[in-house]
């Protein structure tokens, strides 16, 4: 704490003098190794911390959510926890430059020690250069070993306090609750420390968490405020992706007026489905938002930052790719981009190391591949998966992965159609014509033009509609076929309204 202090007194000073800001409560992501107690420590802190009569009885609805914790004055603060698994979110948001976390919580069991996702999230973290707390968990367990934790810590570089380096820590049981108290004075005194503050007067502004498809509510998103104020009446603009902040909820699904920072809020009626990890901003009149989205859509096309499947004229098949290691995720990308067809290609959309989740599959349809190598999939992911009809699969040999992968390009790339003319033939008058049939007479150019045929109506060489013949004489007597010079007449079943002079074309 002392050395908390002394660098908490640099750091006010300097930044004393911006009056018109005020303290901005942190923002949390807890991560580490599967299994190690991240939503264990997540739920706990929010069935305890949660300050609202009702919480009990409210189904938290959105991936984040605030609780109050008295600090060492005995003042009620706000901290906001991203109840994302941590470290996949934070990928594909850090991918997009976000920077929504203030603070990390790195989880570590004091029972298994340093694991390979452990290492992972540490190397996340310091390189998005954010402040964090190792949190030992699982102290309550007979096996726990808090010292060869430290120094397993210690041997990957993580120098605690008192163990070499300076990062807080303190041990904890997610499952009994002990320790929480403690972990959330910590994150207090860091965030203290940081100094992080925010200007309330102005528009808010932040990120999308989080943003889904709801059947009866349309597209809706969960946005983390980092700046200013969000007012009903205000217009949201996430790139080129709009909604009004009408229908406003707070994380446990309240409607509210108005959020400040580091509130997680949700908002419906989106027009565009939001990138998660999007920066929004917020207008007071909606014509400043249009204009807004307006050059948000132009500076995406001047980059050509085209995420969907335009990229180029191939069909782009979309994966999903969580896996053990990041290791593995380049290796596999790396084996990925070799599988290539002249009309199809994939593309990895979402990728990041940890067990596939919810948030993971969430936006996607039953195109996208859905792989998890050396990973499992949790509990919701399984059961989104199996009400979406899609399928998840699981690997834990690269060449097995390829070998799949390769063999649905050749399933899925599209076939080239070749479309060819099997004969022509001119229009010369034109008889009767009812709803979409008429009856018409005309000569065969070249080629032959059959019954049942399909037929291409041109006018000067331009395609206007398309035709079916549905009956065709020779002389007044019904055939199946006309040859080339020969007169005919025939009925065409057709939206368009053929003249003479127009040319039909019956191809394969
Ligand atoms: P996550 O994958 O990191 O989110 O891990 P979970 O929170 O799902 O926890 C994995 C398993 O460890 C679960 O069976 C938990 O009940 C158990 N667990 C988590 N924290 C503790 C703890 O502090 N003590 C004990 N004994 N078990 C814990």
């Amino acid at each position: 704490k002392k050395l908390y202090k002394k660098q908490k007194l640099n750091k006010s000073m300097s930044t004393n003098n911006e009056k018109t800001n005020t303290v901005r409560p942190p923002i949390v992501a807890v991560m580490g190794h599967i299994d190690h107690g991240k939503s264990t420590l997540l739920d706990y802190i929010r069935k305890t911390n949660i300050v609202d009569g009702e919480a009990g009885g409210i189904t938290q609805r959105i991936s984040a959510y605030e609780v109050v914790h008295k600090d060492e004055k005995g003042v009620d603060q706000r901290i906001t926890f991203l109840d994302t698994p941590g470290h996949e979110a934070f990928s594909k948001m850090r991918e997009r430059g976000a920077k929504i976390a203030d603070i990390a919580i790195l989880v570590v069991s004091a029972t298994e020690g340093v694991k390979p996702q452990t290492i992972e999230a540490w190397k996340t973290i310091t390189e998005s250069n954010l402040p964090y707390i190792v949190a030992i968990n699982k102290m309550d367990k007979p096996e726990a070993n808090l010292e060869k934790t430290k120094m397993e810590l210690a041997e990957n570089e993580i120098y605690l306090e008192g163990y070499g380096g300076k990062v807080p820590f303190t041990p904890i049981s997610a499952k009994a609750g002990t320790g929480i108290d403690e972990l959330l004075s910590l994150i207090l005194i860091l965030a203290e420390v940081e100094n992080f503050n925010a200007t309330p007067s102005e528009n808010a502004s932040g990120f999308i968490i989080e943003a889904h498809l709801d059947s009866k509510r349309g597209i809706e998103a969960t946005l983390i405020i980092k700046n200013g104020t969000l007012k009903k009446g205000m217009t949201v603009v996430v790139e080129d992706s709009i909604t009004s902040t009408r229908m406003m909820e707070n994380f446990m699904g309240k409607m509210i007026d108005s959020a400040t920072f580091s509130s997680p809020i949700s908002l419906v009626g989106f027009n565009k489905m939001p990138q998660i990890g999007g920066e929004f901003k917020s207008f007071d009149k909606k014509s400043d938002a249009e204009e807004y989205a307006k050059s948000s859509t132009e500076r995406k096309n001047d980059t050509k930052n085209i995420q969907s499947s335009v990229i180029s004229d191939k069909k782009i098949i979309p994966i999903i790719l969580k896996a053990d290691v990041s290791g593995s995720i380049e290796a596999i990308e790396k084996e990925v981009s070799k599988i290539q067809s002249e009309s199809a290609e994939y593309k990895i959309i979402v990728k990041g190391a940890g067990p596939i989740s919810e948030g993971d599959i969430k936006g996607t349809d039953n195109e996208t591949i859905i792989v998890g190598f050396n990973v499992k999939a949790d509990k919701n992911a399984t059961e989104l998966a199996l009400n979406r009809n899609m399928t998840i699969l699981f690997f834990d040999i690269i060449y097995k992965l390829t070998e799949f992968l390769t063999e649905e390009m050749e399933k899925r790339r599209p076939r080239v159609e070749a479309v060819e003319t099997t004969g022509k033939a001119k229009i010369l008058k034109c008889f009767m014509r009812t709803k979409e049939k008429q009856v018409v007479g005309g000569r065969v150019l070249e080629g032959v033009i059959t019954l049942d045929g399909t037929v291409r109506i041109t006018r000067r060489d331009f395609e206007i509609g398309k035709g079916k013949v549905v009956n065709l004489e020779k002389g007044k007597i019904k055939t199946s076929a006309v040859e080339e010079g020969t007169e005919f007449g025939m009925m065409i079943e057709s939206k368009i309204e053929i003249a003479a002079g127009d040319v039909v074309e019956c191809f394969t």
